[in-house]
């Protein structure tokens, strides 16, 4: 096998594509050839415009969706449409999330319904669907989107804590179903990276965090990507069920 990755011919399909960690996912995976679909909850001049610079850029076909992850119905359509539109599905970033903060007696009801609907039930759904799509063709590799504190907690972060540790219960057991239909099934767990999920945190914050991080700095959205990457092809042809962390050797 070449230990060049090669997605070329097939379709990547990322949740949250828009910024962030999606977006960095959506273009390493088209900068290895792959034509891409990302949704997020709009589908605005700002999102056709970032598809149609990854067509260009890389020499892809992209789709952008509007899609709530946690609807049923959009997610539904939204895997239709891809469908519809490359005809087939390789590879499922299962990335779209939310986090809610706040110690254990401020988490309101509904910081605690929202989280699990996008996190939880809005992976879940897409997950359902991504195995539907790729078992037609008997192959493919899903990766979701957990993060360090899904392992280990972290305090004022319960409701974010408790739905990124589902998603590791989530991977390893639809590793085991989808395994015979020949779909891996991974994660990654991501730790302290520079993206808008983190803008509440000012500098002060942040320089706390960095010390609890062995390599001394936030990562970037692309340094997970890369291992997203190495996930969807078939250097990682034997892995499946497994939680990678990304997280520079973060302890919390
Ligand atoms: P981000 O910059 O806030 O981006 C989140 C993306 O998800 C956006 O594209 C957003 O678009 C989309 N999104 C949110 N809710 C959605 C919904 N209900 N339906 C469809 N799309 C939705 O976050 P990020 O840092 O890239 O995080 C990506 C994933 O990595 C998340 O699952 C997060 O939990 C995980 N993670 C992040 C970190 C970190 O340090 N950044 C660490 C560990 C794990 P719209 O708002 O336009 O819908």
């Amino acid at each position: 096998m070449s230990t060049k990755i090669d997605l070329q011919g097939q379709v990547a399909y990322i949740t949250g594509g828009s910024r962030g960690i999606g977006l960095a996912c959506a273009r390493k995976l088209a900068e290895a050839g792959a034509h891409v679909a990302i949704c997020s909850r709009t589908n605005n001049e700002a999102n056709q415009k970032l598809a149609e610079d990854i067509s260009s850029n890389f020499n892809v076909e992209s789709l952008a969706i509007a899609c709530d992850v946690g609807n049923a119905d959009e997610v539904k359509s939204a895997f239709k449409l891809v469908q519809k539109t490359f005809g087939r599905l390789d590879v499922f970033v299962n990335n779209a999330g939310i986090m809610e903060t706040g110690l254990l007696p401020m988490t309101s009801a509904a910081a605690i319904r929202s989280t699990m609907d996008t996190n939880v039930t809005g992976s879940l759904l897409n997950l359902q669907m991504a195995a539907k799509l790729m078992s037609r063709k008997g192959r493919g590799s899903i990766i979701n989107l957990s993060s360090i504190v899904g392992r280990y907690g972290a305090e004022g972060q319960v409701a974010y804590s408790t739905s990124k540790a589902a998603i590791i219960g989530m991977t390893s057991a639809a590793a085991k179903e989808l395994a015979p239909q020949g779909i891996r099934v991974n994660a990654v767990a991501p730790g302290f990276i520079d993206t808008d999920l983190l803008s509440d945190f000012d500098q002060q914050q942040r320089d706390d965090v960095i010390t609890s991080i062995k390599l001394g700095r936030m990562g970037q959205a692309e340094e997970v990507a890369n291992s997203v990457l190495f996930l969807a092809s078939d250097m990682a042809s034997y892995v499946t069920g497994e939680t990678l962390g990304v997280d520079g050797g973060m302890v919390i």
